[in-house]
């Protein structure tokens, strides 16, 4: 991968995806402190990357807020070509974005071109949104009641690096929809694929409108402490969740937070199991578990616990599983050493506590940081890996029997972002969805967010949401003008 003709950038110039640098106030920027990501299949440092100070915060901010002054201003509908055309400039870079994505983050080659594709669909998503109209809430002989939504101002996207591309486009294309001004810090494991996109997106907008940096532990403290930024948009665990909302109150920043969780999927007994076996599988450990709304607890119905965990288990074991220089594979690593050692405690946990392992799975025997998937065969309710999120290829199984009893299990969790059911029983399914307490509820298929839908969290999973028309207004102020008709003219 590195720069080739077919390469070249909308000004002519070539896109090179084997350097790395911050986007401020439109140009490239390098910076005296550097370091690498780590490739999660070898755990051989990838390429250089610039870590970001706190000067080059402030002199991003100053760009923005020189920026927003006039692209609060652009029309809507300007707003929206310019997107069009930074999704089809993007659109060109699928083939190296999807390697870069694997590279980084450790996904399949498949599912790394996925991921290229569904940040593309962030942005055309947003592209198609028109404005919202000024809304007359009431209008008579008196008063005329209007309500409008204006640009927030300058946003900092604060990002995870299990999807860090796909993520950080929920955040970068309604900001730039709705006529704010966003600084988009990447997760330090996963810079370079956030910084390539922005690099590109450069020729489309004027200097300091998107801007991206990576940088240390120091950068998103800053960020959330920076009194000119006026939002921050928050992806990542609810421990540094509640660390961004407690700094951003200091200056009442607005904050959207999407945090974790530890969602549940339940089977009801009318079920085939073989049908929806491959799907309940992804469900749980698409990119090894790394995905915030997979499926983390399985209850499966008594009557067909025994069929469902032998189908489960046929379709994992026919799954290749390993680093991503190899082919056919459906999981890689998982993304970093920090996780590899969480997700370890977690197979040594139900180990040391005598839980029965219906698939065994396997952790710690590669270069990189591969785990072989497990199954966990009705570990006890209140054991670790049940109660709390193992955000890996670990997942347990537990038997249910009364409805009321499965909810109470199923919404005893501080967390509440995502969960399943799997009937052939639409109603059941609906009734069971409605009693889940979780901000997104998938019925009969695995856990896929969609652009066009409100995505949030309950409970300590988050606070505000993106995505669909509702998560536009995320980055809007609103304005509501009481315009009385009474005469106040010289008599
Ligand atoms: P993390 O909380 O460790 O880090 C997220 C980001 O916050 C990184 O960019 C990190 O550098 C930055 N950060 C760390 N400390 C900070 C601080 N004090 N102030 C400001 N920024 C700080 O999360 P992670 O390990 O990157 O991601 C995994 C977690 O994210 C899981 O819990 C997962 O469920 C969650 N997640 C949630 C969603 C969602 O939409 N709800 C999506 C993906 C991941």
């Amino acid at each position: 991968m590195g720069s080739t003709e077919d390469t070249k950038g909308p000004n002519g110039t070539l896109v090179d995806f084997t350097t790395f640098q911050n986007i401020i106030d439109g140009s490239l920027h390098g910076s005296t402190e550097i370091h690498q990501g780590i490739n999660p299949s070898n755990g051989k440092p990838l390429w250089d990357v610039p870590i970001a100070s706190a000067d080059d915060l402030n002199v991003a901010v100053a760009a923005a807020q020189r920026a927003f002054k006039t692209w609060s201003k652009t029309k809507w509908e300007d707003r929206q070509e310019i997107l069009g055309k930074i999704a089809a400039e993007f659109g060109k870079y699928q083939e190296q974005m999807g390697e870069l994505l694997m590279l980084e983050g450790g996904k399949p080659i498949q599912f790394a071109k996925i991921e290229a594709w569904a940040a593309g669909e962030g942005l055309r998503y947003c592209a198609s949104e028109g404005p919202f109209a000024d809304e007359v809430l009431e209008d008579d002989e008196n008063l005329r009641l209007t309500m409008r939504h204006t640009p927030i101002g300058i946003v900092g996207a604060i990002c995870p690096w299990n999807f860090p591309l796909a993520i950080a486009m929920n955040k970068i294309a309604p900001a730039l929809l709705t006529g704010s001004c966003i600084i988009v810090k990447p997760s330090p494991f996963t810079p370079y694929s956030v910084l390539k996109f922005a690099e590109i997106a450069q020729a489309f907008l004027p200097p300091g409108v998107l801007q991206a940096m990576n940088g240390d532990a120091k950068l998103g403290p800053l960020m959330t402490e920076h009194p000119d930024i006026a939002k921050i948009s928050f992806t990542g665990s609810s421990a540094t969740g509640k660390r961004v909302m407690a700094s951003a109150a200091k200056t009442l920043k607005r904050v959207t937070l999407e945090l974790g969780g530890n969602s549940a999927s339940i089977i009801c007994p009318d079920v085939d199991v073989n049908k929806i076996a491959p799907k309940v599988a992804l469900g749980a450990f698409y990119n090894s578990g790394q995905l915030c709304i997979a499926s983390k607890r399985l209850y499966v119905h008594k009557d067909i616990y025994q069929d469902m965990m032998k189908a489960l288990i046929e379709v994992v074991k026919g799954w290749k599983v390993g680093p991503t220089s190899e082919e056919g594979l459906m999981l890689g690593p998982v993304q970093n050493e920090m996780q590899h050692n969480i997700v370890k405690g977690f197979f040594e946990d139900c180990a040391t506590n005598g839980y029965e392992f219906a698939l065994p799975g396997e952790v710690g025997k590669s270069d990189g940081f591969v785990i072989q998937p497990a199954i966990l065969d009705n570990p006890p309710d209140e054991s670790k890996i049940v109660r709390e999120e193992q955000f890996g290829p670990i997942v347990p199984m537990m038997k249910w029997d009364n409805e009321a009893e499965l909810l109470a299990r199923v919404n005893d969790t501080n967390t509440g972002l995502g969960g399943a059911v799997w009937s052939s029983d639409l109603e059941q399914a609906q009734r069971i969805a409605k009693q889940i307490e979780a901000g997104t509820i998938w019925i009969n298929n695995n856990e896929m967010p969609l652009s066009r839908a409100y995505f949030s969290g309950h409970k300590e999973s988050g606070i505000g949401g993106e995505g669909g028309r509702l998560g536009l207004l995320a980055y809007m102020n609103t304005q509501v003008i009481h315009m009385y008709k009474s005469d106040v003219g010289r008599s």
